[in-house]
């Protein structure tokens, strides 16, 4: 698609007009200041004019407001016979030189020429406007347009053209949604048929679903496959500087949009304007401009009902629980489309798609990268792709190999690897210990997980080491033993640590913030303790698949409330105890690998398959 950029800056030879208009002006007003060299006349006091008048030795004097230049009837030799003086306020000046038979006139009040006229009512202003426009400029907020015309939407216009129209074969893993979309695509194409028949097209559809899932690239996809343009802005750029500015942006757009139609509107991030009214009180600032944003919004989508030329209004959000009530209402956004991230056949349409845009070896298996990309999303995957490709260029290779994605894999999940940072010896060992303790707890825990490789390369910013457990099987549904190893697994770093040097360090938070988070949802939205029963404590809001973590519980008794604590500190405890009881029975193999990781850095494959397969469980813990 081509994209085009509303874009008023003004030229460049208007701004040469500009500094020729303003040297002008200058010049005019200096002007004035200079004195005039045909007026040189010598400058007397007025008592001696006085005196010479009263002498009778004035012949005529012509008097003007700033000056009285007079002619002596009589002079000395030499000395002049014009003079000058400055007038004072005399109201008898005029009996007085008639008294003594002095000619004189006074000048015409000054008339100000037409273009000194004209200059001095329009030079100010283009000066005010100079400087406004140099203000506009400088407020680069919006690039080109500035705060001259802060209530302009800032949408962008794509018109899809041939070669870079994006369609839905583009998009891949997100079948639901696309099918969803290809109805509103119909819409756009024949509205008519739709019209005939008496149905209302929708006004607005929500894209649900966590970041780089591809709803971008799916309403772009929707404005390609039905060739209408596409106005793209995201929330938050309606809000800003101004109380009322992003009302006026919300009407403009509308109004851009109601002269393409058909046409999409595209609002990314609808929660920077949409969030709900009730839940924001008490937000320090911007919130009534929000609301009014907010409030234009609904108005404009309750306004145009255009039968046979339809704009529709795609948004996308990834807190669909924080948007207003009223955005979701029939005749808003009545439809939600939910975009996930891509299973694993999802994962290897996306892989392939990729995979085509880069040289790839013969005999590269895009099935194993697939499934060792589970939690990936579209735009991780793209990622994934590009790095492998940048790291076989960096090697000299001409083709992209296997071994390039799976490093690419570790790249993407764990940061690119930081060579330059060092760790001492001692923190070294700690780490080493700390994820050998996950590999044995993670390869003795049910849940269909091995352990596929240790590391103590540190990377990322913040993790040290780490321990990568693959799938071996795509897993939709976990029992509440899996998810009890999972909590041991995660625990299993902590408790090496104890077992081995008696103390635990900083390096487990992420850990034990994980394996909270797995033991409150057992509780809270999965029912799995006995105690407690099949309830759901948390509040559903919508938002497990973009990792939750902090849903509202349910208004519950303050008992129930410890209850839930208790159950979820117990099972964490259970885990740790399991963690150390196995870790304790496996000493000795715990020591060897530990020892063996710290010499080669990273153990993976069958070494490390060999390595494990003499761990066991102790007697009476359960697998
Ligand atoms: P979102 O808007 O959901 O955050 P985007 O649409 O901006 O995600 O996705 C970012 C990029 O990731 C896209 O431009 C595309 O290259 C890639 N991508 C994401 N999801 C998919 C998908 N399902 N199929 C193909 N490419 C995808
Ligand atoms: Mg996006
Ligand atoms: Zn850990």
């Amino acid at each position: 698609m081509a994209i085009r950029q509303d874009d008023n800056r003004p030229s460049r030879r208007f701004g040469l007009i500009n500094l020729l208009l303003i040297g002008f002006g200058v010049l005019l007003l200096v002007s004035n200041f200079l004195p005039n060299p045909a007026t040189q006349v010598p400058r007397v006091p007025y008592s001696l004019f006085i005196d010479q008048v009263n002498s009778d030795n004035v012949k005529r004097a012509y008097i003007t407001q700033d000056q009285i230049r007079y002619e002596l009837s009589t002079v000395e030799e030499g000395a002049p016979s014009v003079l000058a003086t400055t007038p004072i306020f005399d109201m008898d000046l005029p009996q007085r030189l008639e008294q003594h038979g002095v000619e004189f006139a006074a000048a015409p009040p000054k008339r100000p020429s037409f273009i000194t006229t004209a200059l001095s009512w329009v030079v100010p202003p283009l000066i005010f406007i100079v400087v406004l426009q140099f203000f506009a400029r400088r407020s680069g907020m919006g690039g080109a347009q500035g705060a001259l015309s802060f209530t302009k939407s800032k949408a962008k216009v794509y018109v899809p053209d041939e070669e870079s129209r994006v369609t839905f074969a583009d998009v891949a893993g997100v079948d639901e949604a696309k099918t969803e979309l290809a109805e509103i695509v119909d819409f756009l194409k024949t509205p008519e048929r739709y019209a005939a028949i008496g149905a209302r097209i929708p006004k607005g559809v929500l894209l649900v679903g966590p970041p780089g899932t591809g709803k971008t690239l799916l309403s772009k996809a929707v404005a390609g496959e039905a060739g209408v343009p596409f106005f793209i802005i995201s929330g938050s750029e309606f809000v800003e500087l101004f109380v009322g500015a992003g009302a006026a942006r919300v009407r403009d757009l509308f109004e851009e949009a109601k002269k393409k139609a058909p046409c999409i509107i595209f609002i990314d991030e609808l929660d920077a304007i949409g969030k709900s009214r009730a839940g924001s009180m008490g937000v320090v600032g911007g919130n009534d401009e929000r609301e009014q944003t907010l409030n234009q919004l609904l108005t404009e989508m309750d306004g145009f009902a255009s039968k046979d030329k339809p704009v529709i209004v795609l948004a996308a959000t990834n807190q669909p629980e924080t948007l207003d009530a009223a955005l979701l209402r029939p005749g808003r956004f009545d439809r939600q489309v939910l975009v996930d991230r891509p299973d694993l056949s999802g994962r290897k349409m996306i892989l392939d798609i990729y995979a085509k845009k880069v040289k790839l070896e013969q005999a590269v298996d895009l099935d194993k990268i697939a499934q060792a990309t589970s939690g990936f999303a579209g735009a991780d995957l793209a990622n994934l792709v590009n790095e492998a490709a940048l790291l076989a260029a960096r090697a000299y290779r001409t083709q992209v190999a296997q071994g390039d994605l799976n490093e690419a894999i570790e790249r993407v999940v764990a940061g690119l690897e930081k060579k330059s940072r060092v760790l001492q010896d001692d923190e070294k060992k700690v780490v080493a210990f700390h994820e050998v303790g996950h590999a044995i707890v993670g390869h003795l825990m049910p849940g269909g997980s091995k352990v596929a490789k240790i590391s103590i390369v540190p990377r990322g910013m913040s993790a040290l080491g780490y321990t990568l457990q693959l799938p071996t099987e795509e897993r939709f549904l976990n029992s509440k033993e899996d998810l009890e190893g999972q909590i041991a697994t995660l625990l299993g770093g902590r408790s090496a640590e104890e077992i081995v040097f008696g103390e635990v360090t900083t390096g487990a938070a992420n850990d034990l913030q994980r394996a909270t988070d797995i033991a409150e949802q057992m509780v809270g939205t999965y029912g799995m303790s006995e105690t407690l029963g099949p309830l759901a404590y948390d509040k559903q809001g919508g938002s497990r698949f973009l990792g939750g973590g902090n849903n509202p519980r349910r208004v519950v008794s303050d008992a129930t409330a410890q209850a839930i604590d208790k159950e979820v500190r117990g099972l964490v405890d259970q885990a740790h105890n399991k963690a150390l009881t196995i870790l304790r029975h496996n000493r000795e193999l715990l020591e060897s690998i530990s020892q063996k990781i710290l010499e080669k850095e990273v153990i993976e494959g069958d070494d490390l398959k060999d390595l494990l397969a003499s761990s066991t469980l102790p007697e009476g813990v359960a697998a």
